[in-house]
């Protein structure tokens, strides 16, 4: 059981674990209502100009002051490609396309919840570098001279991922 849930969103009931559907989970005892629960999807982008990448400074919890690719978590009615070039959007001032998918991954950096976090490769269009709403910083590292604070694992991970590939 990831997070622990006390009434039923849809009726006000009282919820308790129980067996259903493979697994215990969390159940409505008034209208049978199953709270299932799921990895948050989000989505990552890798804006990579030959040997450097564009990274953020969090301004927001988690993590405030720590570095991290731009990302966020996908609105409802969004496509997670729209996700990724709206945080990209919003955290650079940058325009940008979505290329290719880098690959999808399991994050475990919230202490409340797990990520489904898809990165995709972008390309630059237009706009102006400087830092959004949601970031304190926007800067070009190299991939040899990345920052120590490196806000998640995953987002560690990619970069270290990305460090090999240039050798
Ligand atoms: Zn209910």
């Amino acid at each position: 059981m990831s997070r622990n849930y006390n009434f039923c969103p849809r009726c006000g009931g009282r919820l308790n674990e129980r067996y259903a559907e493979g697994r215990d989970r969390l159940v409505c005892e008034k209208c049978g209502f199953i709270f299932y629960q799921n990895p948050v999807p989000a989505a990552a982008v890798i804006l990579q100009q030959n040997r450097r990448i564009l990274l953020v400074k969090r301004k927001f919890e988690p993590r405030i002051g720590e570095w991290s690719l731009p990302a966020g978590f996908i609105e409802w009615g969004e496509s997670p490609e729209q996700t990724a070039i709206r945080e990209v959007q919003e955290e650079t001032g940058l325009n940008v396309a979505v290329r290719s998918l880098y690959g999808v991954y399991r994050g475990k950096d919230y202490p409340d919840y797990e990520i489904l976090l898809v990165v995709y490769r972008g390309e630059i269009l237009s706009g102006e570098l400087r830092p959004g709403d949601d970031a304190i910083e926007v800067q070009w590292f190299d991939l040899a001279h990345l920052p120590e604070n490196v806000a998640f694992q995953l987002h560690r991970n990619i970069l270290a991922e990305l460090s090999n590939e240039m050798g």
